[in-house]
């Protein structure tokens, strides 16, 4: 009998490949090695733990057949974990799985045993979107480019969305970020690329994920001592989506591993897209080195839609869905919600909701009704004006004072108080900001927003004065 297990591994392999997807061989087979043979004993080494159930789960019997086929039938298959307690230099070491638990014996046995182990080696990381050999893509199919509407607002968006998608990997738009307002568009585009990608190269793995929900599976992850499987799990990625990425700020362990992963799929040519509610340089706590790598790529903002967009925005939605509206009702619409477009999509939802309940037809009376409640229910914005008048007021100076260049902490303070409630209250770009209160720079009012999250943590009266505004300027 043959006794180097590279030899018996390598047969073993050809045999596999015949049988299942190319892909699934890659991502599966490829990187396992086999470490020692012994009589009829065949230990191979596994990236993570994760990665040996997984094998355990869909590739058992084929293991066990083409084992037998190689060691004959008292083949045994015996695991060795391979594991890294963190990245970078750490020795690895390894564990194994004793092979009386956990082997391939006789064929009636192959089932059975598997379920009995009762070690700590259950499930270590099941993430949701796992489901058989696909990953499954997270992806909105009524997300896509053709219901993405082009405008001035978004057409270096789209197009290089679009570039992305045609060549995921191969532009020098990665990372692509997308970045712009609330209701602009970013998680359509976003499931749009995705989409298109998936069209295109069915083979890809594509993952989209909040931002948020990557979080959570990281701390879980970290809970449960699974970290290692949770970074090979997204370094399997073709195409990763993280959205709306500022949620990361303030969470560096988080974003350490976004780090690690985004480094490891851009040096292998894998592209990121990155959606963000704020442009790379008015995020704040996101760490530098992580900020850096977003200006690698491309940064693409969405802006507000001009009236024609908004219009053809409109006639998309009530064609899709079989709604004839008149079209001076559609022109009322769009001339008076100008938010965004998820506001644009409720005022005509409600609009078609009220005409069926109340089984009236679509008047311009009753536009006007909806549009009304529907552009006073929405929060005003405040105005860096009125921002800067209701803090001056309350400290008693004028605004010129809160202004000007002097360094008297009392006014100092109340100017970065105001320059605190723009960033809050308003949509201003920092560099706006400093530009409106009394002509400073951009990292003048990042500056002044830290001081104030500092202060109204330390300093009692300075969280009253930040409690008073915050409810002036919310009335
Ligand atoms: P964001 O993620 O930026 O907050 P969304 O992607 O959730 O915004 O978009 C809000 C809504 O507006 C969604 O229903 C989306 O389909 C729609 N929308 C945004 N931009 C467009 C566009 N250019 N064409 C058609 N629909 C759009
Ligand atoms: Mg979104």
């Amino acid at each position: 009998m043959e006794s180097n297990p590279q030899i018996v591994w390598d047969n073993c392999l050809n045999f596999v490949k015949d049988n299942i997807q190319t892909q699934a061989f890659q991502t599966w087979f490829i990187p396992i090695k086999p470490v020692k043979l012994q009589e009829d004993v065949l230990s191979i080494e596994v990236p993570s733990k994760f990665f040996y159930e997984w094998l355990e789960e869909h590739y058992v019997k084929l293991l066990k057949t083409a084992l037998t086929r190689e060691l004959g039938k008292s083949a045994r298959l015996v695991y060795v974990i391979r594991m890294e307690n963190s990245f970078g230099n750490q020795q690895p070491h390894t564990q194994q799985i004793p092979s009386n638990n956990r082997s391939i014996r006789g064929a009636q046995e192959v089932d059975a045993p598997l379920n009995s182990y009762a070690g700590e080696l259950k499930n270590p990381f099941v993430i949701p979107g796992i489901r058989n050999l696909q990953i499954e893509s997270q992806l909105n199919p009524n997300y896509n480019f053709e219901n993405f509407l082009e405008g001035d607002s978004n057409r270096l968006a789209r197009s290089a969305g679009l570039a992305v998608a045609n060549k995921p990997g191969g532009t020098s738009f990665n990372p692509l970020l997308i970045f712009g307002g609330v209701g602009l568009g970013k998680t359509h585009l976003a499931h749009a690329i995705g989409v298109d990608v998936k069209e295109k190269y069915p083979e890809k793995t594509v993952l989209y994920i909040s931002a948020e929900k990557f979080t959570q599976q990281y701390v879980d992850a970290v809970k449960k001592n699974t970290r290692n499987d949770f970074i090979h799990f997204y370094q399997l990625m073709d195409v990763l989506i993280i959205d709306d990425v500022q949620f990361l700020s303030g969470k560096s362990g988080t974003q350490d591993i976004f780090f690690h992963v985004f480094n490891h799929l851009h040096q292998n040519g894998k592209q990121v897209i990155i959606t963000s509610d704020k442009a790379p340089v008015e995020m704040q706590d996101i760490e530098q080195r992580l900020l850096s790598r977003f200006k690698w790529g491309l940064s693409a903002e969405l802006h507000l839609p001009d009236y024609e967009t908004r219009v053809s925005i409109l006639k998309n939605k009530l064609y899709n869905d079989g709604v004839e509206i008149p079209e001076p009702i559609i022109a009322y619409v769009a001339k008076h919600i100008k938010s965004n477009v998820r506001e644009l999509e409720g005022a005509i939802i409600s609009l078609i909701a009220q005409s069926s309940f109340n089984k009236a037809a679509i008047t311009l009376e009753l536009a006007k009704e909806v549009v009304n409640k529907f552009v006073k229910n929405t929060k005003r914005e405040v105005s860096i004006d009125y921002i800067q008048k209701v803090v001056s007021e309350y400290f008693q100076m004028d605004v010129d004072t809160l202004q000007s260049k002097t360094r008297k902490r009392h006014i100092v303070q109340a100017r970065q108080l105001a320059m605190y409630f723009a960033k809050k209250f308003t949509k201003a770009s920092l560099a706006s900001i400093g530009s409106q209160i009394g002509k400073r720079d951009h990292a003048t009012v990042l500056h002044a927003c830290k001081t104030v999250d500092n202060l109204s943590f330390t300093d009692k009266q300075f969280r009253k004065y930040v409690e008073d505004l915050n409810q002036k300027l919310t009335l």
